[in-house]
């Protein structure tokens, strides 16, 4: 159906210096600008067939969104992620699923309402959010969740 991850792309406009970059769904490491080197936002779909690949095995913590078309409260959540997204670049990877078409992934976390929003690194789930939150609302519980993972980046001088 969709080419693996690791061949499927997007592009994203660097926020720092406005040049145009590709982005894999999946990769080693984390995306970086090609021209100012800066951390991207990196932010992709997933699907029952490539979730491991793109959030299990990936070395960033992962906010997955869990959503659904018809969802209204999913399309209003979904800016917002995608602006902490790009606020937390290089240290977070927001991965989008549709549940209607990943039921497994879906079936995996018990989702039992969309939006459900999920902090997970290496798999494990560090942080769930059931429900729809406005952004500083978003934000403060995302920066809690990072806080209880290990930073794992070495200080850039
Ligand atoms: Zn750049």
């Amino acid at each position: 159906m969709s080419a693996p991850a690791e061949q499927r792309a997007s592009t994203v406009r660097c926020p720092h210096c406005g040049k145009t970059n590709r982005v894999p769904a999946a990769a080693e490491g984390s995306p970086s600008c090609g021209h100012c080197h800066r951390p991207l936002p990196w932010i992709t779909d997933a699907g029952d067939d490539d979730f491991t690949a793109v959030a299990d095995h990936t070395s960033l913590p992962v906010l997955v969104d869990l959503w659904a078309p018809w969802c209204g409260p999913c399309r209003m959540v979904s800016p917002a992620l995608e602006q902490l997204a790009g606020e937390l670049a290089g240290r977070i990877k927001l991965v989008k699923v549709d549940v209607d078409r990943s039921p497994t992934v879906a079936q995996r976390f018990a989702v039992q309402a969309v939006p459900t929003l999920i902090v997970q690194r290496d798999g494990e789930v560090l942080a769930r959010q059931p429900g729809a939150m406005p952004l500083p609302a978003l934000r403060d519980w995302l920066h809690r969740a990072l806080e209880a993972v290990p930073d794992q980046r070495e200080e850039q001088t």
